[in-house]
């Protein structure tokens, strides 16, 4: 028997997500937050680390940390939240949730590729309508998507990756009101947008906000939540397995929420790099990024593969976006770093040009 004959045709066609190997290179690919924690909160989770129980099963409704993460997030009293193994779980357990056969999940494209990747996963079909040229939001062609394709759940990233744009708030409002299902707004760059719904999931019922820690420093620990109504909720808690938050993720991730104003202040730091590189990209011969309110710029330069190539070989590692949509042609896509990193960047970028 073959592989070919068991597995399913259109997991045979994908291809794994790819992960570089940035070894020794400066890592501006991932949007990682490139600052470490202090010495002393460091020393702080070392020592309830020592104490913790790991012959015992995480606790299963990790109460603690949810209660710290409602509160860090502003989420409204009525209002449930689910936990993730990262965000790119909860996307996952909603697939799953609302997997019947024939189901449809919507999105845009470009955007991030997990929600079309994911989908087909749960056996779901994926339909991306194209962003406008200045990757907008295409509202009438998304609101006619969504009447001929009657999504189960649509997917919106604010702001969105990889462009950084955030889309028009109230288009987002349209698709909310008319949209047959869950309409789920990621919000995985929030820290450095600054924009939420969170605060409007009692206007629309059928809205579910996601966030995660990733971008904000704890991408390694692997925490994200969902937040919206207890009537989807209850059902998605369901397809959760019960331990998908380990013990050391629970414990680590409510001492590190516990100093609130340090990854403040990482974020407001990172929002003001971003801005001195967004000017000095532009100021490049050739090169134009796109505006952001993420912490990673997209940039399009003449011959992208050949300047990312070159990027490699001055030892900095970004992402290569070229080929991946029609929209992103010769684009790559930088994370904000430390003003050090961003200046080898640069560098690295020049010489690369
Ligand atoms: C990075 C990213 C995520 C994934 O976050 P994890 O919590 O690390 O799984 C989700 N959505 C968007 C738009 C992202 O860019």
């Amino acid at each position: 028997m073959r592989p070919e004959d068991l597995v399913r045709p259109e997991i045979l066609a994908l291809k794994a997500y790819p992960v570089p190997s940035s070894h020794g290179m400066v890592k501006l690919d991932a949007m990682e937050n490139p600052y470490a924690l202090p010495e002393a909160v460091r020393d702080e989770i070392a020592n309830s680390v020592a104490r913790a129980e790991f012959n015992r099963y995480p606790d299963a409704t990790a109460s603690r940390l949810k209660a710290r993460i409602r509160e860090a997030a502003g989420v409204p009293r009525d209002a449930e939240i689910v936990l993730g193994n990262g965000s790119d779980e909860i996307i996952q357990m909603l697939a799953l949730a609302v997997a019947r056969p024939g189901a449809v999940v919507m999105g845009v494209e470009p955007s991030f590729v997990m929600f079309r990747m994911i989908s087909v996963f749960c056996g779901l079909k994926f339909v991306g309508v194209p962003l406008t040229a200045s990757f907008a939001l295409d509202i009438d062609a998304f609101l006619g998507a969504m009447r001929v394709h009657k999504p189960a759940l649509v997917f919106l990233a604010f702001p969105n990756n990889p462009t950084g744009n955030l889309f028009d708030e109230q288009a987002l409002a349209r698709v909310l009101e008319e949209a047959p299902g869950i309409v789920v707004i990621d919000e995985a760059y929030h820290a450095f947008a600054r924009r939420t719904w969170m605060d409007r999931l009692a206007r629309h019922p059928n809205l579910l906000v996601m966030r995660t820690l990733s971008k904000t420093g704890l991408a390694g620990l692997r925490i994200g939540f969902v937040a919206g109504s207890s009537d989807w909720l209850t059902h998605v808690e369901k397809v959760r397995l019960p331990y998908n938050v380990g013990v050391l993720t629970q414990l680590v991730a409510e001492q590190v929420m516990q100093h609130e104003s340090l990854l403040g202040d990482q974020a407001t730091a990172i929002t003001a790099e971003r801005a001195r590189l967004f000017d000095a990209l532009n100021g490049l011969d050739g090169v134009t990024a796109f505006p952001s309110e993420a912490n990673f710029i997209l940039l399009r330069t003449p011959a992208a593969e050949r300047v990312h190539a070159g990027l490699k070989s001055r030892g900095v590692l970004i992402k290569n976006l070229h080929g991946a949509h029609p929209s992103l042609e010769d684009c790559l896509r930088v994370t904000v770093g430390t003003p050090q990193e961003n200046e080898r960047f640069l560098d690295a970028l020049e010489a690369s040009l």
